[in-house]
């Protein structure tokens, strides 16, 4: 199964060198097509997706529903203006707000961009609402983007002194620590913004008393609640939206990764009652732009059609329930997630090496850091995905130099 040597393939991976910023530790292949569950390199090497685009993949790849969607609207009107309405915009969300239980939207590109809207927004409602106060309390090992606002907000303990100075007044707290959230709240504290699920962080929950006792916090103070559901929204943790696991609702949520299967969209919904920007505090040259809103508004409708949210949840339990019999025979430990945002840790140092060997073997999974794998598939993830994937993880161990 190792990759041949292809005189194109070299000749692209030099000028990946030659040309392309180092920002990330790449494997020596070049990606070509994809289509449902796989992906296919230079070399027509075939790789059963695990790692879903990073949570994005939601309808698989390349989904035709996308590409019709797209073709129809690039035909149509690819971009209008920020300065003016289109139609899909308006079209879209009337749909996603009326899906999510919130009342507005602002679209962005990206989940650092929605987040950063979040971010502005708690601010606004601090001036307006809170006498000046600008805190924001998140979580240790949250992830909230690569902006320098959301790298401020995100709890990695190796970014605190990345990039100094930060942006100021962001509190970091421990997950699950009801007592720590109320040391942390002043008259200075603005919002509480928190992954329900922790994705980069590791695939960890919060609990349910935990996150009740948060929205009564907030209720109590005027704080703004904002749950970050970039990647557990849409459907990726076995309901639409993650906040139903829970039936706590925040006062602003923003969604990224699923919401365009692979198109750059992401959003960011609140409450009518923070409907506070005045002209000029917030705007994008691509928001809401007909060609991403089409995008989303298709990307949507098919998930709501196939009815992924059910497959995530039917295949999360299978995959969890066979990881708990293959930790049997591997030292596969603490197997946990919701739906199809799923991890389980591994003797320290074990994961890269397994995520290689399975890359070798065609089967793409995600190590997360040096003891940490995520499987992130596609939604529309079968039952026999899974089971060739599984079949893949136990060749791999049997593999793994240190098991
Ligand atoms: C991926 C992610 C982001 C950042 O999204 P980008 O599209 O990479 O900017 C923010 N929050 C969470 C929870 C994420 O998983």
């Amino acid at each position: 199964m190792i990759q041949t040597e292809n005189a194109m393939t070299s000749a692209l991976l030099e000028t990946a060198e030659k040309s392309v910023l180092f920002t990330a530790n790449r494997p020596n292949i070049v990606m070509e097509r994809g289509k449902g569950m796989y992906l296919w390199d230079t070399d027509d090497n075939r790789y059963l997706d695990f790692v879903g685009g990073w949570a994005v993949a939601s309808l698989g790849h390349s989904p035709e529903a996308l590409q019709e969607a797209l073709s129809r609207q690039a035909a149509t009107l690819v971009h209008a203006s920020p300065g003016y309405y289109n139609r899909p915009m308006l079209e879209f969300a009337e749909l996603l707000t009326s899906l999510s239980g919130m009342d507005k939207v602002f679209f962005g590109s990206s989940g650092a961009e929605a987040n950063e809207s979040a971010i502005k927004l708690a601010r606004k409602h601090g001036a307006v609402n809170l006498n000046g106060a600008f805190e924001i309390i998140t979580l240790a090992n949250s992830f909230h983007g690569r902006s320098l606002a959301t790298m401020s907000a995100t709890g990695k303990p190796h970014w605190k002194e990345l990039f100094s100075p930060k942006v100021d007044g962001f509190k970091h707290v421990p997950i699950n620590d009801l007592d720590a959230i109320f040391a942390a709240v002043t008259n200075q504290t603005c919002a509480i913004m928190i992954e329900l699920v922790q994705g980069e962080g590791g695939v960890h929950s919060v609990d349910e008393a935990y996150l009740y006792g948060i929205r009564k916090i907030c209720d109590m103070y005027g704080i703004m609640l904002i749950f970050d559901e970039v990647q557990t929204g849409l459907g990726r943790t076995g309901k639409l939206f993650a906040y139903e696991h829970y039936g706590i609702k925040p006062d602003v949520m923003t969604l990224g990764k699923g919401i365009g299967a692979g198109f750059p969209l992401s959003a960011m919904l609140a409450k009518s009652k923070y409907d506070l920007f005045e002209p000029g505090d917030q705007g994008g040259t691509y928001t809401g732009a007909p060609l991403a809103m089409a995008a989303g508004y298709a990307v949507l409708t098919e998930l709501l059609e196939r009815n992924v949210t059910d497959n995530a949840k039917t295949q999360g339990n299978y995959i969890m329930s066979k990881l708990e019999q293959l930790s049997g025979e591997f030292p596969i430990t603490n197997i946990r997630g919701k739906g199809l945002l799923l991890a389980f840790d591994t003797p320290a140092g074990a994961a890269a090496e397994l995520a290689a060997i399975c890359l070798r073997e065609g089967l793409l999974i995600n190590a997360l850091n040096p003891s940490t794998v995520r499987l992130v598939p596609p939604l529309i993830v079968s039952q026999q995905d899974s089971d060739a994937m599984l079949g893949i993880l136990r060749k791999a161990w049997g593999q793994l130099s240190s098991s």
